[in-house]
């Protein structure tokens, strides 16, 4: 299934979307959250999604195309620090009608580094999609960063502030570099797309 996942399009503004149509899962995350890494492992394609470290240049929604309708959605990363003000603002109306309005959105996959979880632009972001009542998978990236414990905590705590904020939810702790949590955020991104 994701094994076909392809290159579709690129836009940089909300008015080039294609039709709100079929099925839209969006990834999100902090630039640097390590977003287009878990998109390439997801997909087993090792340069389908590439981080840019220039902060204008990331400006844009990729589309990549799954099965027959399906399209996984790489949302423009936020966060960076240098970005001027104008900017920051189109990302975030671009973000915020995205996420708020989209009807061929049917789940948001939010990446956050398992150390840094739920920023206030995290949370933000949140504050935008929660009152949609889809479902949100949240990736806890990086988690060869932290040792068992730790890593186990922070996926419980994660769990019960986005839980008590009526979220509909699953939390997996996710490495790229070692692979964990592959499977299961594959399953719960497929199960996205199949309903
Ligand atoms: P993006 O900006 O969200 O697309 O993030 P990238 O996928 O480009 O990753 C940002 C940085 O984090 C890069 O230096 C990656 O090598 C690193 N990184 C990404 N995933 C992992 C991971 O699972 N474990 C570790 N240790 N580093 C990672």
């Amino acid at each position: 299934f994701f094994q076909r996942a392809q290159f579709h399009i690129t836009v940089d503004a909300y008015a080039g979307l294609p039709p709100d149509q079929g099925i839209e899962v969006a990834f999100a995350g902090r630039s640097n959250a390590g977003k287009s890494s878990a998109i390439n492992v997801l997909t087993q394609r090792n340069r389908l999604a590439y981080s840019s470290k220039t902060p204008g240049r990331t400006q844009h929604i990729n589309y990549f195309s799954v099965g027959e309708e399906g399209y996984l959605v790489d949302l423009p990363g936020y966060g960076y620090a240098e970005v001027p003000k104008a900017v920051k603002l189109h990302w975030q109306r671009l973000l915020a009608d995205y996420l708020a309005s989209r009807e061929a959105l049917k789940g948001l996959v939010l990446l956050m580094d398992i150390r840094h979880p739920l920023t206030v632009l995290d949370e933000q972001l949140l504050e935008w999609f929660l009152p949609r009542q889809k479902p949100v998978i949240v990736l806890l990236t990086k988690s060869d960063k932290l040792g068992r414990s730790a890593r186990a905590q922070t996926v419980r705590s994660v769990r019960q502030t986005l839980t008590d904020r009526g979220a509909t939810l699953t939390v997996i702790p996710f490495s790229s570099l070692d692979r964990e949590g592959l499977e299961p955020a594959r399953q719960a991104v497929g199960e996205l797309f199949r309903n």
